[in-house]
């Protein structure tokens, strides 16, 4: 069994670098004397890329990353780089559909400490985890719409075939949470199917496979409701599967409860291949200053080393995961060393020692 991993990393644009760079540090150091160990390999993508090449996403960064073991992906797109038809640069999207990345996987936890504007007691009993599907649902035509004088029209999606294996992943993360004793052992399908015939289909196949796994509950739930509950009773939820627009609204509201978009990862899974990415942009407003938060880009690599541990049987690696979420909750406990994002003055390199001091 091979204990080197491949890691092809895209820095991306404005912020990407500055968080990248401590990022790739702490996976090194919290890799250090351990039985594997990680080789980063950094590829070009982005908006300033499109500008210097032509190419957002050169066919050879595409072809390395498919060989790789794992991706890890700061944050893409500028808003003044874009395409001769005004729309931006998102190659971190294009890259869900020709990987097959189907799951969306979006973690809410708070933590002690952590700026939730949620008024509930206990945090700390605050963990859920929403899976968006990535690759069609509303963006189905993405970048294919038609627009004529007189209408717009973009067409949703849904097929049984990554239906299927989308709540099959929402089912095995389910049992594997229960196991690990995070969660009761609940997925819940938000869905639109009291009004749309495509939900109605999509919510028979949750179904159909919820069949297979009994000692999951399954729920269902209206997407409108779904939102009025994640900020009045967030604790009825464990795991989450939608629709990839409603995934794409309801996982901003996630990282609102989580306090801000700093400390919200994301992770983009296939049957062959996986992007981890924090769920913010480049934040072009900062870039280059300094004052990034960069614990959602590393709570990011925490969450790869996990999948990389889950899919290889490495229970390390799943501990060193562990570990890195363990050093960012301390620090956001301890509360005196933060960037501005969560009212504290420190930049990013000050709060990636802290959190490396934590480990
Ligand atoms: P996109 O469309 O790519 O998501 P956006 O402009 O909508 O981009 P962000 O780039 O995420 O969103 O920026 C939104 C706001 O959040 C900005 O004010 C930005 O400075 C802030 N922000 C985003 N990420 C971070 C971070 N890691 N640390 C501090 N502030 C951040």
């Amino acid at each position: 069994m091979s204990s080197l991993f491949q890691i092809a990393v895209f820095d991306g644009d404005g912020i990407g670098p500055e968080i990248t760079l401590p990022t790739l540090r702490l996976l090194e150091r919290v890799t250090q004397g351990r039985r594997y160990s990680l080789v980063f390999e950094t590829l070009p993508a982005g908006a300033q890329c499109y500008a210097d090449t032509g190419a957002a996403l050169p066919a050879a960064s595409v072809e390395k990353a498919r060989a790789a073991d794992a991706i890890l992906l700061s944050a893409m797109g500028l808003p003044h780089i874009r395409y001769p038809d005004g729309t931006e640069i998102t190659p971190q999207i294009d890259i869900r559909m020709l990987l097959d990345l189907y799951a969306g996987v979006r973690p809410v936890r708070v933590v002690r400490g952590q700026p939730s504007p949620l008024k509930i007691a206990d945090t700390t009993a605050l963990d859920f985890v929403l899976i968006r599907e990535s690759t069609e649902g509303l963006f189905h035509t993405l970048g294919k719409g038609e627009v004529t004088q007189d209408y717009a029209r973009e067409t949703l999606q849904i097929t049984r075939p990554v239906s299927e294996k989308l709540f099959n992943f929402a089912f095995r993360l389910a049992n594997q949470r229960k196991t690990a004793g995070i969660g009761p052992g609940k997925v819940t399908c938000v869905d639109k199917a009291n009004v749309f015939r495509a939900f109605a289909f999509f919510r028979k196949i949750f179904d159909e496979v919820a069949q297979d796994y009994p000692n999951i509950e399954a729920d269902h739930t209206y997407v409108d409701a779904t939102a009025l509950w994640m900020v009045e009773q967030p604790q009825r939820f464990d795991v989450m599967v939608t629709e990839n627009m409603f995934g794409d609204i309801l996982s901003d509201l996630g990282a609102g409860l989580m306090g801000g978009l700093g400390l919200a990862p994301s992770a983009d899974i296939g049957d062959n291949h996986a992007v981890f990415q924090p769920c913010h942009g480049t934040a072009p407003d900062i870039a280059g200053q300094g004052l990034a938060n960069p614990m959602a880009m590393i709570l990011s690599g925490a969450m790869m080393l996990d999948w990389l541990g889950q899919e290889h049987g490495r229970p390390e690696m799943i501990e060193d995961a562990a570990r890195m979420q363990a050093a960012v909750d301390a620090v956001i406990a301890e509360g005196n060393v933060l960037t501005r994002d969560l009212g504290g003055t420190a930049g990013t390199l000050e709060v990636a020692a802290a959190i490396e001091a934590a480990l």
